[in-house]
């Protein structure tokens, strides 16, 4: 995929950018859509929900805080980002990634927190895989990876098959499927040993697939993980 493949007519508005612009490099959001739909505000720094007032976490990470330090999160899960989102992971549109790692990628910059040793993608297990063509979560992961200049890799955190599909279930029911769901690729543990991890998926809804990934890597010898993701559901379920 080349910079000049991607139309540079605005996803939102419908606008055409002139060529040379940075909405028509970027592709799928001009400036002003940009900044009108990229909402600032305040945020759980654990989990990512928005809060009413400055807290250090939510009352849900009070209650059970999650394996991970911290998620940086770009947007809310709600138009027009929602659409997006379908389009990117359901509808083909992986080009998409480009516009969506780089809206994600000026949150890490601004959060100026510590940056990660790998930057690993939610991984999809095989079968899924295989239906999709590719799993979307990768392609932010490598596309922020390449403009931090930081390490980014498919392999090293795995899923595996069976267990309902996430979407279908109620909360509890989604943390008991995810139970062991993910595996660190056993010859590649020492790549992680005392490493600092960044965990990229396009949406959180719960957090329980965030939370067992996150804690599979730490029991495997990371040293700390960070979720990265691109839109949160607006309320913790
Ligand atoms: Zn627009
Ligand atoms: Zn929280």
């Amino acid at each position: 995929m080349r910079p000049s493949a991607w139309p540079s007519q605005c996803e939102v508005c419908r606008q055409w950018s002139e060529a040379g612009t940075h909405a028509a490099r970027t592709g799928a959001l001009c400036a002003d859509c940009t900044s009108r739909f990229v909402a600032g505000g305040l945020r759980c720094p654990r989990c990512g929900v928005r809060l009413a007032s400055e807290a250090p976490a939510c009352g849900e990470c009070l209650r059970d805080p999650p394996p991970f330090e911290r998620t940086l999160c770009t947007v809310d899960y709600a138009f027009p980002w929602d659409a997006l989102v379908v389009d990117f992971k359901f509808h083909g549109r992986v080009e998409l990634a480009f516009a969506l790692a780089a809206l994600m990628t000026a949150t890490v910059r601004a959060a100026a927190a510590p940056l990660p040793q790998w930057v690993l993608p939610v991984p999809l297990a095989a079968p899924r895989l295989a239906e999709r063509g590719y799993n979307q979560a990768w392609e932010l992961a490598r596309t922020m990876a390449r403009a931090l200049g930081l390490h980014a890799d498919a392999s090293l955190l795995l899923r595996l098959a069976g267990g309902a599909h996430q979407a279908d279930l109620g909360r509890a029911e989604r943390q008991r499927n995810l139970r062991s769901a993910f595996i660190v690729e056993p010859h590649r543990r020492g790549a992680l040993q005392g490493r600092r991890v960044a965990l990229v998926d396009d949406v959180m809804t719960t957090g329980a697939t965030a939370r067992e990934a996150a804690a599979t890597l730490l029991r495997a010898g990371a040293a700390a993980v960070d979720v990265w993701v691109l839109a949160r559901t607006p309320q913790s379920q």
